[in-house]
């Protein structure tokens, strides 16, 4: 079984700059590629960030239950398929969600051994710094976004974990090691150390004999 982190974070926090600096660092993980209803951003390509499919083929996955986690998330439709899991196992590697909090209450219901990661931006005026200087989103959806996040920061007292995007290599640092720590739980190890448990009954069958 692959563990399984999650991470959330209000819009703008750094989340996406996070995960790509963990991801390019720390082998045996994969990235969870959601579908969504939502259009691609420039540079977008379907299968890499997302799946992007119309909504139809989304509710179809959906009634198929062949989603994990869905969530509504500014008018868009965002889910995890259960395949996305089967792949990782498939490939022996470990998988990296980035969901919302609505999906991460379903994924903490479904999968009680996943480890959950909320990243908070240092302050609101260093979020709204860092959306404007991102340059993507007009004023009223900057607005938005401050104000949702307003609502939304609270939520990490239900994550297991809840790290702060003020240095870059310092919140990379932090997620990689919950990774590290979630690969040594017990749920996930136990297959490892019962092959060394073997190795001292076999020795002391050889002592015996
Ligand atoms: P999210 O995915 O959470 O919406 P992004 O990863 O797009 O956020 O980051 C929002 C903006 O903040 C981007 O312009 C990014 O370069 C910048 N940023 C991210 N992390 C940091 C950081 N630790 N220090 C300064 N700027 C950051
Ligand atoms: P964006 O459209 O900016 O990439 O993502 C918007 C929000 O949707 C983010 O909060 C992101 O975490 C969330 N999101 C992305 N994929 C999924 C998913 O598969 N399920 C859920 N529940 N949320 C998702």
């Amino acid at each position: 079984m692959p563990s399984v982190v999650v991470v959330s974070a209000p819009s703008g926090a750094g989340k996406t700059t996070v995960l790509s600096r963990v991801l390019e660092r720390m082998p045996g993980l994969r990235f969870s590629v959601s579908h969504t209803t939502r259009d691609p951003r420039p540079g977008e390509r379907d299968g890499v960030e997302y799946h992007f499919v119309d909504r139809s083929s989304f509710e179809e996955l959906r009634a198929a239950g062949r989603l994990l986690e869905w969530a509504e998330v500014h008018g868009n439709l965002y889910g995890t398929a259960i395949a996305e899991l089967a792949r990782a196992r498939a490939e022996g590697l470990d998988l990296l969600l980035d969901v919302d909090v609505q999906g991460a209450a379903q994924v903490r219901e479904k999968l009680p051994d996943a480890v959950t990661v909320f990243v908070l931006p240092p302050s609101y005026e260093v979020l709204e710094r860092r959306l404007r200087g991102r340059g993507q989103d007009d004023e009223p959806t900057i607005r938005r976004r401050l104000a949702a996040a307003g609502r939304e920061l609270h939520a990490f007292v239900r994550y297991d974990y809840a790290i702060v995007n003020d240095d870059l290599d310092g919140c990379a640092g932090a997620l990689e090691s919950i990774v590290r720590a979630a690969r040594c739980r017990v749920s996930h190890a136990a297959e490892e150390a019962r092959a060394i448990e073997r190795t001292f009954e076999s020795a002391k069958e050889k002592e015996k004999a």
